[in-house]
């Protein structure tokens, strides 16, 4: 099996859109388009047209461009739109619902859902476990966790917990650059973290020259993500108060 071929493509502010193009098959996958355009262009630039789009949630920064894709892609096709089952009723673009133990394919690459509920309600994730990838929208961030609009910190901590259980070389695919705020925050959680110090630093650097720092690894986050390592759910619930407070 070809690897996957991921592409990362910034978009507002602070998206980040991933492309995923599978060589054997010649499908090529989005993953929560907030725009249309860019993801649109970074495709042609490499010759493939866009067969699927893959939202985690409802958010209109992870569904915007759905629609614009979708109308271009009649042009070779069309695309199918797969997304949480458990938020149809505020992505009417879907054409697929899925919920956790689903799995879906990308050629013969195939991701298995999870549902990790608390940043919204039916906030879904797709894991390509032999492809050891997973894609967890606004779940997980590089020592960060997403808001809990739509649920609670023992949902959160499940969740992370969840994400605890795969591999340290499962790269994880977040939907946005929040990692210097994340790092300078979780320095004040764990000052005596020598690698998430040491990773605080690189950040810095990283971000000075511009660069990106996702996607990230699960054994970066292990080491240095104070929501994953949160004893309990009392504590991430915490921590996340003061994140949203700071
Ligand atoms: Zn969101
Ligand atoms: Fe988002």
């Amino acid at each position: 099996m070809a690897a996957l071929d991921i592409v990362r493509i910034p978009v507002l502010s602070d998206n980040y859109v991933w492309l995923v193009h599978d060589p054997e098959s010649s499908t090529t996958m989005v993953v929560d388009p907030a725009v249309a355009d860019p993801v649109l262009a970074a495709a042609a630039e490499r010759g493939w047209t866009i067969t699927d789009i893959w939202n985690t949630h409802w958010h209109p920064d992870h569904t915007g461009g759905n629609a614009a894709i979708k109308e271009a892609a009649k042009e070779w096709g069309g695309c199918t739109i797969t997304g949480p089952a458990a938020e149809y009723a505020r992505i009417p673009t879907l054409d697929v619902q899925v919920k956790g133990g689903d799995r879906v394919r990308l050629g013969n690459h195939v991701a298995d859902v999870w549902d990790v509920p608390a940043h919204t309600a039916g906030h879904i994730a797709y894991h390509f476990a032999e492809d050891a990838a997973i894609f967890v929208g606004d779940t997980m961030f590089a020592m960060g966790c997403g808001r809990l609009f739509e649920g609670t910190a023992e949902q959160m901590f499940a969740n992370m917990q969840k994400l605890g259980t795969l591999d340290d070389a499962t790269r994880v695919y977040c939907a946005h650059e929040y990692t210097l705020s994340n790092a300078r925050f979780a320095v004040t959680v764990e000052p005596d973290n020598e690698a998430l110090a040491a990773r605080l630093a690189a950040v810095e650097a990283a971000r000075a020259a511009g660069e990106a720092t996702v996607p990230t690894s699960i054994g970066e986050e292990r080491a240095t993500n104070p929501f994953l390592r949160a004893p309990d759910a009392a504590e991430l619930g915490r921590i996340r108060a003061l994140k949203d407070a700071a």
